[in-house]
């Protein structure tokens, strides 16, 4: 290679860092919401998870790395899950520039579902209010609404893009929204037991509902699994739903009390449409 050629490479990839590094840095506080930004934001934004793979967004705490990369970032999205509630108030500290988007923002937030013996104390989640908007599409399709007019004042310049981008997310939603009624139309039971109850917004939504195991954010004593194991029997629940976050425990004792069947599923899943789609025909195979 002659030096002039190897002169112009070297230009060429000069002239093209910058493109990269103009992305707008966003970060955001659960994986979902991650799929939420990239459908919407493109090739304009990097999108960063705080709560790792496998970690609680009850109890995360950023890493010093993830402090020092928020540091310099553009956009933040919260949704309102516990950990913010000792970290936000530090992270936007430790960043003064940085814009905090709140994706419940006008939306109709539902009160956390506690155990029935623990109706009206503090859950693992602290506030009442129940985070998990992002697991009915319908809820989803208004965040990403507002999403988007968030994104369009931060960056007019692509707006357009963004609005293009936002309307094939919507077509997807819609889709996806027909499907899962379309799964649970014909159930022959609604409800389900699941450990922690992220998925008040889904059963609302569809219809359906959850018991929670998890009594204030902690496993349930014997007496409440045995109260537990009643009203499942009651209520002729054949389903219990835990994620991979926690122990199978103690929905398999109430599995094998009740004769149903406990099946992994994953409420902070970043694959968002293929997921819901995949509990919706696990509940339909399991109920229908
Ligand atoms: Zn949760």
């Amino acid at each position: 290679m002659s030096t002039k050629i190897a002169m112009l490479w070297i230009l060429i990839a000069l002239w093209s860092l910058p493109a990269a590094a103009s992305r707008l840095a966003v970060f955001v506080s659960v994986a979902p919401l991650r799929y939420f930004l990239e459908r919407i934001g493109g090739e304009h934004v990097q999108v960063s998870v705080l709560v790792k793979p496998g970690h609680s967004p009850a109890t995360y705490e950023p890493t010093p790395k993830q402090m020092a990369a928020l540091a310099a970032a553009d956009l933040y999205v919260r949704i309102g899950v516990p950990f913010e509630d000792a970290w936000m108030a530090r992270i936007a500290s430790s960043n003064p520039a940085l814009i905090v988007i709140d994706a419940r923002d006008g939306l109709p937030l539902r009160d956390m579902t506690a155990h029935h013996d623990a109706a009206g104390k503090r859950s693992r989640h602290g506030a009442t209010k129940d985070p998990h908007i992002w697991l009915s599409p319908p809820l989803a399709l208004k965040m990403s609404t507002h999403l988007l007019a968030r994104l369009r004042a931060f960056d007019p310049g692509h707006g357009a893009e963004y609005e293009q981008n936002y309307r094939r997310l919507v077509a997807d939603l819609v889709q996806l929204d027909k499907d899962i009624r379309k799964s649970l139309a014909n159930l022959q039971r609604r409800d389900f037991m699941v450990f922690h109850p992220a998925w008040g917004y889904f059963t609302d939504a569809y219809g359906l509902q959850q018991i929670a195991i998890e009594v204030e954010g902690k496993e349930p004593g014997p007496r409440s699994l045995t109260r537990l194991i009643d009203s499942a029997r009651a209520r002729g629940v054949k389903i219990v739903f835990v994620d991979s976050r926690i122990s199978r425990k103690h929905a398999t004792t109430v599995a094998h009390a009740i004769g149903g069947r406990v099946v992994t599923i994953d409420p902070l899943a970043q694959d968002y449409l293929q997921n819901l789609r995949q509990v919706a025909r696990i509940l339909a195979s399991v109920n229908g």
